[in-house]
Formats: C-alpha cells, structure tokens, sequence
C-alpha cells in the first residue's frame, strides 16, 4: 500500500467516524426521551426499542473504525487481524474499517451463522 493509498483511507475513515459520532450522539438523545402520555410511551417505547437497535450496530460500526484508524496510526492497516495476510486494496476500498481479509471473513461470517464464534471472539482468538 502506498503513502497516498493510507492517506486516502485515513481521510475516508475519519469522515466515517465524524459523521457516525454525530448519529450515535444523537440517539443517545431519543432513547433518553420520556413522555407524560401513556400511549405516547408505548410509541415511544417501540422507537426506543428500535433507536437502541440501530444505535448498537453504529457503535460496533464506529468501533471497527475508530480500531482501522488505531491500526492507520500504528502501521498495521490493511493487514488482516486473523491471519495477518495484506487485505486487497478492492476490499479495502469497498469497506474501508474492515479488519478480515475477503478470506477470514468468510469464515467468520460461515461461524456467526452458524452461531459457533462471533466475529469479535474470532478477533479476540486471532490478537
Ligand atoms: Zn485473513
């Protein structure tokens, strides 16, 4: 991977960070709201439901990024974590905070439907 290759990662990562930041602060803010009217905490209740839905895979998606711009900053970027072959750079264009080679993550997608290892405990073996 070039110079040019990281940076332009590194710019594409942050802005991905900035604006998941933005949309994880935000519903923060709905899942906190509270109202005086029953049927309105019900609704209320199903938005909830759904906000902190959403809200748990942005914070995995803005933990997978915030971890791409660690690896950017300590020169391990583009390497996959599991069997720390280079990640082809199509992939890397494509998902960009990716940890897995197209390889690994195969596996660990095969794994986490199957139920046997989810993709952080497949990263928790691999470290
Ligand atoms: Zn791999």
């Amino acid at each position: 991977m070039t110079k040019t290759d990281l940076a332009k990662f590194k710019a594409v990562l942050e802005a991905k960070y900035a604006e998941l930041a933005k949309v994880v602060r935000k519903r923060e803010g709905i899942t906190i709201e509270k109202s005086p009217d029953a049927l309105d905490e019900v609704q209320n209740a199903a938005e909830r439901e759904l906000a902190i839905r959403n809200l748990d895979r942005e914070s995995h998606l803005l933990r997978n990024v915030r971890a791409a711009l660690q690896r950017i900053n300590d020169g391990s970027y583009g390497v996959c974590l599991h069997c720390e072959e280079e990640i082809s750079l199509k992939r890397l264009n494509a998902v960009p905070w990716t940890p897995l080679c197209i390889q690994c993550q195969e596996i660990a997608d095969r794994n986490q439907e199957e139920g046997t290892e989810t993709l952080e405990e497949l990263l928790v073996n691999a470290a």
